[in-house]
C-alpha cells in the first residue's frame, strides 16, 4: 500500500482526502438534479459499482435504495476465490480473510447401504485446488460484504453514500439528447412516502434485483426455467453430534431430501439449506406455510442418526430455485447500432440457485466489468462504444453459469439411487462437484476474442496467463526492499491498466521497452497520459526479473521504472520485482513465462489478461491501446 505521496497526513490511510466537488450530504440537502451515473439498488452489484466509481470524484455518482437502510442479515454468503481476488483490489481482501469461514474441504454424506435411514460420510474433496488462487473460498454474511463496500465508498474522495428510501419507479430515455438523456423517476418510500422526484442521468444501472424496475423500463424480460423447487435456508446457532458441522457438507438422505451445510464466520454460526417439496408450476413459495420449525424438523430427519439442537434462528427464508436470464444487459435491442445508456446487472438480469453459491459473486463481477468502462468513458479516456462490450461479455458468462447451475441443481436433487451411479466408486455429485471447482471458484471465466482481448498469437510466451482469463497471481519479491508479495495484489480497483514486463535472457529488452514506453510519441503511455498526470495514471508498467533481488541493481533500472510522482516529485520504488527466493515458487515456472524471450502481459482494470506480446512488440502494443483509449 502506498500513501503520503502528496504529503504526510496522520491517521487511517484508507480514508482518502475528500474531493472539493463532493456532494453536500447535509440532513436537508436536496437530491441532485443531474448526475453522471445513477445506480438503482444497494445489493452487492450496486455497491461494487458505487465503490468503483467513488474513486473518481470527477464523476457524479448517485446510488438509491428503496429500503430505509443497509441490509442487516441473511441472503447469500459464499465468496468464491475470484471474488476474493477482487476484494483484494478494493482493499478489504485481508479483512474478509480474517473474519470469514474458509471452505477448505467439502464432505459428502449419503444413506448408509446397511441402514438407509441413516447417513454416513462417503467422501471429502479439497475445496480450492492447490495454486488455483492465492485467495481462499470464504463464507461470510452478505450484509458484512455490503458494509465493506459502504466503507470503501465513504472513505473515497467522493465520500459517496446511498440515498436510502428512494425507489426507482421509472426510467425514460431520450435517444435524441446527448447530455443527461435518461430521466429517472424516484419515489420516496420513507418519511415522505409517495413523494416523486426526477433526476437526469447520463447513465443508469439497474442493480435492483430479480424484480428490477429498470429491467422492465428497458423492455427486458427474464426467460428460463423457474425450476419450481424450493429450498429453505436458515442461519442458526445450534449444538449437534454431526461430526462434520464445521465443514461444508452435501447431505443426501434416502427418503427425506437433501441438505447443504455451510459453516460460517465466527466459529459457531452455520447455515443449512434444506430441500423442500417440489412446487406445482402455478404455485409460489409464499403460498406454502413453511416455517423455520418445519426446516429444523426436516433437517433432523435428513441427518438421522444425528440430531441438531437449535438455540437461535438468526435468519431464515424460503428460497425458490430459478435459472433465468434476460436476452441483453443494456437498453440496445439486437441489431440496433447505438451506444447503451441503461444497463442491468446481477439478479436484475440473471438468477441462479443458491447451491452453487454464485448469485452474489456473479453480480459483483458484472459491475466490476462495467465500472472501469463507465469511468473510462465519463473521464474521456475512451469512446462510449466501449460500453457495448459490457452486455456482450457478461451475457455469455451468465448464460454459461446458468447451464452449469442447472446441471448441478438437477444432480443435487436426484434421488440417491440415481446420483450414486458411478462405477468408479465416486458418487455422481461428488465427481461433478470436482469437475465444477474451477467454475464455482469463478475462475473459469474466459472472455471471447474482441478488440479488448487480442488473438492469442503470442500466448506461448506466457502459457499460464491465458488471454481472456483473469491474471493469475503468483509470488514475487520487490527489488527495492526485498518484500515478498503477490504480484496480482499490485492491481487496485482504480481503473488503471497494467503492463507486466517479464525479462527474458536479455535484460536489455526491458530497458529498450521502458525507454520506448516513456519517450516514443507512438507509445500508449506517452499518448494517453495527460499533461500534468503521473506517468502511471492510466497505464501502470511493472517489470519482473528472473534473478533474485540480491543480484540485481535497482539503481541501474530505467527511469520509467523509477518514476517521480505527485506534487513533490517523489520517486516510486515499487515498480520492479524479482522471482521469489524464499521457496514460495518461481513466477516464471508457475505461470509458464518464456525464460528466453520474456514477454509483456497487458491486464485490464478488471484484472483480465487482454494481450500477451513480445518485449519488442511496440507496434502491436500501440495498435492494441489505440483501439481502446482516447487521448
Ligand atoms: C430474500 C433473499 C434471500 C436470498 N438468499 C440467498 C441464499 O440463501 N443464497 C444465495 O446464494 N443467494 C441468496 N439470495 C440471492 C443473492 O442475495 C443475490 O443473488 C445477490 O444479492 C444479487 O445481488 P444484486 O445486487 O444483483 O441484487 P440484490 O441483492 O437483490 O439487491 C437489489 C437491491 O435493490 C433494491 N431495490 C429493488 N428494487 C428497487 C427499486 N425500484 N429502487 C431502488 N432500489 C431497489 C433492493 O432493496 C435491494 O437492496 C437471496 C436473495 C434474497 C432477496
Amino acid at each position: 500500500m502506498q500513501f503520503y505521496m502528496d504529503g504526510f497526513r496522520g491517521g487511517d490511510p484508507d480514508i482518502k482526502n475528500a474531493a472539493p466537488n463532493r456532494r453536500d450530504r447535509g440532513a436537508f440537502a436536496p437530491l441532485p438534479e443531474k448526475v453522471d451515473v445513477l445506480i438503482s439498488g444497494c445489493g452487492p452489484a450496486g455497491l461494487c459499482l458505487a465503490a468503483q466509481l467513488a474513486q473518481f470524484p470527477e464523476i457524479d455518482t448517485m446510488i438509491v435504495e428503496r429500503k430505509p437502510g443497509p441490509l442487516e442479515k441473511g441472503q447469500a454468503d459464499g465468496i468464491n476465490t475470484r471474488t476474493m481476488e477482487m476484494f483484494q483490489a478494493f482493499g478489504f481482501g485481508e479483512k474478509v480473510k480474517r473474519e470469514s469461514y474458509w471452505v477448505n474441504q467439502t464432505a459428502f454424506w449419503s444413506p448408509d447401504p446397511a441402514n438407509p435411514a441413516h447417513i454416513r460420510r462417503i467422501g471429502r474433496v479439497q475445496d480450492v485446488p492447490d495454486d488455483s488462487s492465492e485467495m481462499p473460498h470464504t463464507l461470510i454474511n452478505q450484509a458484512r460484504v455490503h458494509e465493506l463496500f459502504l466503507d470503501v465508498m465513504k472513505n473515497s474522495p467522493s465520500k459517496l453514500e446511498p440515498d436510502y428510501s428512494w425507489s426507482v419507479k421509472d426510467v425514460i430515455i431520450d435517444h435524441d439528447a446527448t447530455e443527461y438523456p435518461v430521466t429517472v423517476v424516484l419515489e420516496n418510500t420513507g418519511i415522505n412516502a409517495g413523494e416523486l422526484k426526477t433526476v437526469r442521468a447520463n447513465y443508469v444501472v439497474g442493480c435492483d434485483g430479480a424484480r428490477s424496475n429498470v429491467r422492465t423500463a428497458i423492455g427486458g424480460k427474464l426467460h428460463g426455467d423457474a425450476a419450481h423447487q424450493a429450498w429453505g435456508v436458515m442461519d442458526i446457532l445450534a449444538n449437534t453430534d454431526f461430526p462434520d458441522i464445521r465443514q461444508k457438507c452435501l447431505v443426501t438422505s434416502s427418503k427425506e431430501g437433501n441438505i447443504l451445510i455451510l459453516p460460517r464466520e465466527g466459529g459457531y454460526l452455520f447455515r443449512m439449506y434444506v430441500e423442500l417439496d417440489k412446487l406445482n408450476a402455478d404455485e409460489r413459495v409464499s403460498s406454502k406455510n413453511f416455517t423455520a420449525d418445519h426446516m429444523i424438523a426436516a433437517a433432523n430427519r435428513i441427518m438421522a442418526p444425528y440430531t441438531i439442537d437449535v438455540k437461535q434462528v438468526v435468519w431464515w427464508s424460503i428460497y425458490e430455485i430459478g435459472h433465468r436470464l434476460t436476452d441483453r444487459f443494456d437498453d440496445v435491442p439486437q441489431g440496433v447500432d447505438r451506444n447503451p445508456r441503461v444497463f442491468t446487472a446481477g439478479d436484475a438480469c440473471h438468477t441462479h440457485s443458491p447451491k452453487a453459491g454464485q448469485g452474489m459473486n456473479v453480480s459483483m463481477q458484472d459491475t466490476f466489468n462495467l465500472g472501469w468502462k463507465l469511468a473510462h468513458v465519463l473521464t474521456g479516456r475512451a469512446d462510449a462504444r466501449l460500453l457495448r462490450s459490457y452486455s456482450s461479455e457478461r451475457w455469455v458468462e451468465a448464460n454459461r453459469l446458468i447451464d452449469t447451475d442447472h446441471q448441478w441443481a438437477r444432480i443435487m436433487s436426484a434421488p440417491p439411487g440415481q446420483s450414486e451411479l458411478d462405477g468408479a466408486g465416486m458418487p455422481r455429485f461428488q465427481k461433478q462437484f470436482i469437475e465444477n471447482l474451477e467454475f464455482t471458484g469463478g475462475l473459469a471465466v474466459k472472455y471471447d476474442q474482441s478488440y479488448l482481448f487480442a488473438a492469442p498469437i503470442h500466448q506461448a510466451l506466457a502459457t499460464g496467463q491465458e488471454i481472456g482469463r483473469r491474471f493469475h497471481s503468483a509470488p514475487v519479491v520487490r527489488l527495492a526492499d526485498a518484500m515478498q508479495m503477490q504480484l496480482g495484489h499490485l492491481a487496485e480497483a482504480d481503473g488503471r491498466w497494467r503492463i507486466y514486463a517479464f525479462a527474458g535472457a536479455d535484460a536489455g529488452a526491458i530497458h529498450r521497452l521502458a525507454d520506448w514506453l516513456e519517450c516514443d510519441p507512438t507509445s500508449p503511455v506517452v499518448k494517453y497520459t495527460r499533461a500534468g498526470e503521473d506517468i502511471d495514471a492510466i497505464i501502470d508498467v511493472r517489470a519482473i526479473f528472473q534473478q533474485t533481488f540480491d543480484v540485481l541493481d535497482y539503481a541501474s533500472m530505467p527511469s520509467l521504472l523509477k518514476p517521480k510522482k505527485g506534487k513533490f516529485g517523489l520517486q516510486d520504488y515499487e515498480k520492479v520485482f524479482c522471482v521469489d527466493h524464499k521457496g514460495f515458487g518461481d513466477f516464471y515456472d508457475m505461470r509458464g513465462i518464456d525464460r528466453t524471450h520474456g514477454c509483456m502481459i497487458i491486464v485490464r482494470p478488471d484484472q483480465y489478461v487482454a494481450n500477451v506480446l513480445p518485449l519488442d512488440g511496440f507496434a502491436d502494443l500501440s495498435t492494441f491501446f489505440d483501439g481502446i483509449l482516447s487521448a
